[in-house]
């Protein structure tokens, strides 16, 4: 049995989305989470790398609906200007949002890839679906790992800073 945890295939971010590929797969239809995929928690609306993420798979032919446990206002706020099909408090891993979300943009679970940056809500949600699961490291680990490498050079800084006095 397929470990239910382990995605299909694991990105460093949502840009590095081979479309090609997932349409060899034969996959028409994705379900995206927001927080820590598309913008990191705190981002209330989508900069313009979403912007023109959605444009263009909206052009390649895909179908796109938002899948949040995150509120309705988050939600809502979040799409307004982007305006896809959306599901807010969707209790991922939960069966049913993801159900809805399919029937929303009226695809299949064949047809259907998942991508999100948590292993026990979109991952295991996905795979319990049958779909496709995209796993994207998390938005803010990345800052985080960022705003630790900045630490670091400041302290060899002033380190060096310290040792020239
Ligand atoms: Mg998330």
């Amino acid at each position: 049995m397929k470990n239910r945890l382990k995605p299909d295939i694991y990105l460093n971010s949502v840009y590095e989305l081979d479309t090609a590929s997932l349409k060899a797969y034969g996959i028409n239809a994705i379900i995206i989470d927001i927080d820590n995929t598309l913008v990191s928690w705190d981002t209330r609306e989508p900069d313009d790398k979403v912007n023109e993420l959605v444009r263009r798979l909206g052009c390649e032919g895909f179908k796109i609906c938002i899948l949040s446990n995150n509120s309705r206002k988050r939600v809502e706020e979040f799409n307004k200007c982007l305006n896809l099909p959306a599901i807010h408090k969707a209790i991922k891993p939960s069966k049913t949002a993801f159900r809805r979300a399919m029937k929303l943009m009226g695809s299949a679970p064949s047809d259907t890839a998942v991508i999100g940056d948590q292993l026990f809500t979109d991952v295991l949600g996905g795979n319990r679906m049958g779909l496709f699961t995209i796993l994207v490291s998390p938005i803010s680990d990345k800052e985080f790992i960022w705003t630790r490498i900045v630490r670091k050079l400041e302290r060899r800084i002033l380190k060096k800073y310290h040792n020239n006095e």
